[in-house]
């Protein structure tokens, strides 16, 4: 697959870190990155729209979607399954689009060996504590579910060194401007530029 100038963005963090949140706030402030609506086998929780949040199917329908080769990464991540679409993807790409992936860290390490250069961001709790209070307070998930959620969040951070950058969510804001800062940054970086800018430098480079 071709990466013209498109960015690969891959948000991950724990459950309840805030992700979600402030990829929403990304989104608003930068609304030329576009993202990826994953497929899943979870239900859906009240207030979530198919096609909107999650493309929402049951196990039979992914376990075909396995099969025909439509994931670009797919991964089990609490008990339900969870893939990113290969087809939505390469069509994005192959026109330059900024594309976002918010997928927990195996499809992370999935979608890296088929693009090195996608650009992986952790988004970090304050404290475990934080983030119990976090998951919690979102009154989404049941007891079970919170449990399971937050024993995956250790060993989720135990791999942090992995990413490129590191955003702690703690105020909420800080944590949304750093998050725009690096895909500001990355858009301005020279290879991107340069690909993006060919006609303009080729003609300022003739003195025209
Ligand atoms: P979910 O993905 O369905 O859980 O939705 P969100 O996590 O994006 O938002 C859940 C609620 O939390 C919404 O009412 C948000 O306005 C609210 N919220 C988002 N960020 C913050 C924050 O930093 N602090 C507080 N106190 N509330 C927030
Ligand atoms: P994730 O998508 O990572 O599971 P969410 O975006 O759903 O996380 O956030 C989990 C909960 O924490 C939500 O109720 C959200 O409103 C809240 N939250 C997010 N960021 C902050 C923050 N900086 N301070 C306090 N609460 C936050
Ligand atoms: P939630 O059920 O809270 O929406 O998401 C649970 C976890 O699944 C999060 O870590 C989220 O990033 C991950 N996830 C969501 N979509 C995908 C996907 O397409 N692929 C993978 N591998 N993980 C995903």
């Amino acid at each position: 697959m071709s990466q013209p100038t498109g960015n690969i963005f891959i948000v991950v963090a724990p459950s309840g870190a805030g992700k979600t949140s402030l990829v929403a706030a990304l989104l608003a402030a930068e609304p030329t990155v576009e993202l990826s609506i994953s497929y899943s086998t979870r239900p859906p929780r009240t207030g979530e729209v198919d096609g909107k949040h999650y493309h929402f199917v049951d196990q039979a329908v992914f376990k075909s979607m396995i099969d025909r080769g439509d994931f670009l990464e797919h991964a089990e991540v609490y008990g339900n399954y969870y893939g990113t679409s290969a087809p939505w993807i390469r069509s994005r790409l192959d026109v330059g689009q900024d594309i976002l992936l918010e997928i927990d860290w195996q499809g992370a390490e999935q979608v890296r060996k088929t693009f090195p250069d996608a650009i992986g961001i952790f988004i970090a709790p304050p404290s475990i504590e934080e983030l119990e209070r976090r998951l919690r307070g979102r009154a989404t998930d049941s007891e079970e579910v919170i449990r399971r959620r937050l024993a995956s969040a250790r060993a989720e951070i135990d791999k942090i060194a992995e990413y490129d950058y590191i955003v702690v969510n703690d105020d909420f804001e800080r944590a949304r401007l750093d998050l725009i800062s690096i895909v500001r940054a990355n858009r301005l970086r020279s290879a991107i530029q340069c690909r993006k800018l060919a006609t303009m430098l080729a003609r300022m480079g003739q003195g025209g």
